[in-house]
């Protein structure tokens, strides 16, 4: 569809950060133009004056489905929680339940201004692509494979991944594959130099968790010889094409590691808060040493949402307090990781408002009390704004919010499923 959005102040994120009123013509799925005076002939003209547009929001790091665990198990230490109720709780888990959850967390991360989002999941990835077609969104999903867990082995868990990753024949859609094993502590070294090896092989991205408690990083350093990211990058996985989550417990010689080889980190600051892992991610000193910074939300069970707006916040005055200093990151640089980076780290060609980029935008009402006065839009987008500002969501150059109401599939027929497939799962 052609779209024309006439007199917005737009918040570009291009190379030079540029902040103006104008208009955005969109062709397809791409920002053909943007300028002043706009007048090409479109099948949808917007006039957005008194409305800010921001390119959409990319939450590096999230487990979809898990939206139907949200508030289910609370109060208990990461480890734990995974053992003695996510995992049996996952494990009774039906494709339509998956389909289901995966929709829910769309519908969620629309409404909250996400465009993009890095899906890892240990099965089900076709019911998850085809909510990601049905919803409108854009995603790279990845089967979070593990070995060192009863009932998987390596060999079987690269069959499916490969499996997978085959029957997403356009990697340049909305739903792309990566490859992704679950952690340095649930996976063999054998299974993680096999996967990021394929991953190279098909020019895909590379997803794992890392350091995300104290526990694992000395559980890996008694076991291997070495922290997690010596020993990650002893198998060759650390460089620009992988996702390392959490990434908490570091040392300053694996932040210069980062920096030195541009690995991309995930920050999920909320995540880490709920489970109290007791740390937090140096995301200031990461970008200093030249990584590639980003935020996620982790899954809606430790969250318990996946509102990326709420996360920029709460990851700029954690480090900040962290720190004792305001000055230690800006806002110019936490927009950055919400946007440009995140896409940089998923390997698309979206996170800013510029020609020939993906049209995946935000569109929000300025109008609001918590957006007046605009003395510094991007202060305002930081700190102030909340999803009830948006107004209307464009992923790949197609509405798929328009004037508050998602529009590309029916939101109130998909809470009604999942309130329902929710009860049974926890009850079965
Ligand atoms: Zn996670």
């Amino acid at each position: 569809m052609d779209i024309l959005l006439k007199n917005a102040v737009i918040v570009t994120q291009n190379n030079a950060r540029e902040i103006f009123n104008g208009d955005i013509f969109i062709n397809g799925n791409k920002i053909e133009r943007i300028g002043k005076d706009l007048n090409e002939k479109v099948e949808e003209k917007m006039n957005c004056k008194g409305k800010l547009i921001f390119p959409g929001l990319i939450n590096t790091h999230t487990h979809i489905v898990m939206t139907l665990f949200r508030g289910y198990a609370e109060g208990m230490q990461l480890h734990e929680w995974l053992a003695q109720k996510i995992w049996p709780a996952e494990a009774k888990l039906k494709s339509d339940d998956i389909y289901y959850g995966a929709m829910l967390g769309i519908a969620e991360m629309i409404q909250s201004g996400t465009t993009s989002f890095n899906e890892m999941y240990p099965f089900g990835l076709e019911k998850i692509a085809e909510a990601v077609k049905d919803g409108g969104i854009r995603a790279s999903i990845g089967l979070g494979m593990l070995d060192k867990v009863p009932g998987h082995s390596t060999k079987d868990e690269l069959k499916t991944n490969n499996a997978f990753i085959f029957s997403i024949k356009n990697n340049k859609s909305r739903v792309k594959a990566s490859v992704c094993c679950h952690a340095p502590y649930t996976c063999s070294s054998e299974l993680i130099l096999k996967s990021k090896e394929y991953a190279n092989k098909k020019n895909l991205q590379f997803h794992i968790h890392a350091s995300e408690t104290r526990k694992e990083v000395f559980d890996i350093l008694k076991e291997k010889g070495k922290r997690p990211f010596e020993y990650l990058n002893s198998l060759k996985v650390l460089d620009e094409k992988t996702v390392l989550a959490h990434s908490v417990y570091v040392s300053k010689r694996e932040i210069a590691l980062a920096g030195k080889t541009k690995v991309n980190i995930s920050h999920n600051p909320i995540s880490n808060m709920k489970l109290a892992g007791g740390g937090v991610c140096p995301i200031s000193e990461f970008a200093r040493a030249g990584a590639n910074v980003t935020l996620g939300t982790d899954g809606a069970a430790s969250n318990n949402s996946l509102n990326m707006i709420e996360t920029i916040k709460i990851a700029t005055i954690l480090q900040k307090n962290q720190y004792w200093d305001p000055r230690i990151i800006s806002n110019q640089q936490i927009l950055d990781f919400a946007t440009i980076n995140g896409a940089r780290a998923l390997g698309i060609n979206a996170g800013s408002i510029a020609q020939g980029k993906l049209a995946d935008l935000v569109i929000i009402d300025l109008n609001s009390p918590n957006m007046v006065p605009c003395h510094d839009a991007i202060a305002n987008l930081i700190y102030a704004m909340n999803p009830s500002n948006i107004s209307d969501v464009i992923v790949d150059g197609n509405f798929v919010m328009k004037e508050r109401a998602i529009i590309a599939f029916d939101e109130e027929k998909i809470l009604e499923k999942v309130s329902e497939v929710a009860k049974n799962v926890v009850s079965r």
